[in-house]
């Protein structure tokens, strides 16, 4: 069974190498406070995540998640994070997960208003229970995100490719599909086409070709999409990625909704329109998705 705990970190230079950084975090209580009322990750979502999935004690994916944590810091002029700090960090955490699924959050803030430093800290938590949507699927309605596919280079100030703090925005998208019967939602830019779910990647089949919305700045590179896709070449499928436009949605002959914890979700209706959904394709995926991956 897995602890809930925190492990706070004292974040060193990106430059910094030697081999042993367990002095720079403490193990505290996660039900303790542990955060200044100043930080500004509570008053502005400024700061930067993950979330990894934990199987059985084995953190997965762990360096794909932590350069897009170095990614998402970049485009919000964090400093970067040290990658084997870091890493020696998840291994910490992850020694607090027991048998089971689990999930190790990571967060780099801005820190303290006026603060001289970042706030680091990692959290563990045992994973909800998404047998139901694993094996049973999920309902998706389409919502407009509001920008185009353009918006991203036009506009790099909206963040549009970092995972940050700043998830109000997913939650309320997940929301109002709840409010229209559905479980999830798929977002689509103004112009159109496809992007992703509030908190996961999207991935199509049409025969044996599997394809997702290219990762060009407005959408999250999914570490499970990646994962999935060496998977599914490794099996001499064709993979790839493209501008989909949202009239390829109902066309599909197969599709699902992928993330780090939740794994592969198959949906089964877009706006009210069936899906076909390979069973037995998921659970493979799913059990893929439960090995261990580095
Ligand atoms: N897209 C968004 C907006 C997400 O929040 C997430 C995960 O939380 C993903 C995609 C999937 O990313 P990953 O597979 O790395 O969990």
């Amino acid at each position: 069974m897995t602890r809930r705990s925190a492990l706070m970190i004292d974040p060193v230079s990106a430059d910094e190498t030697r081999a042993d950084y367990s002095d720079t975090f403490t193990l505290v209580d996660a039900a303790a406070p542990a955060l200044s009322v100043g930080e500004l990750s509570t008053q502005r979502g400024d700061g930067v995540f993950e979330s990894i999935g934990v199987v059985d004690g084995h953190p997965q994916e762990v360096v794909p998640h932590l350069e897009r944590l170095a990614h998402s810091a970049r485009l919000c002029d964090l400093p970067a994070p040290n990658q084997a700090q870091w890493h020696q960090a998840v291994e910490a955490a992850a020694a607090q997960c027991g048998a089971g699924e689990a999930v190790i959050k990571l967060i780099l803030s801005r820190g303290v208003e006026h603060g001289p430093t970042p706030t680091a800290w990692a959290t563990t938590a045992p994973a909800a229970d998404f047998r139901s949507a694993r094996e049973g699927g999920v309902r998706v309605v389409t919502l407009d995100r509001g920008y185009d596919l353009g918006a991203a280079e036009r506009a790099p100030w909206l963040l549009l490719g970092a995972k940050t703090l700043s998830y109000a925005v997913n939650m309320a998208a997940i929301r109002e599909a709840h409010r229209r019967g559905a479980d999830d939602a798929i977002f689509l830019s103004s112009d159109g086409f496809v992007l992703e779910a509030p908190t996961a990647s999207l991935i199509l089949r049409f025969g044996d070709r599997f394809v997702t919305p290219e990762p060009n700045g407005g959408i999250l590179h999914g570490t499970t999409q990646l994962s999935v896709y060496e998977h599914l070449a490794a099996q001499g499928f064709e993979v790839g990625y493209d501008r989909i436009p949202a009239s390829d949605l109902p066309r599909a002959d197969a599709a699902w909704l992928v993330s780090s914890v939740r794994l592969a979700a198959p949906i089964t209706a877009v706006d009210d329109a069936a899906l076909p959904v390979d069973a037995e394709l998921t659970a493979d995926l799913n059990r893929y998705l439960l090995s261990p991956r580095d």
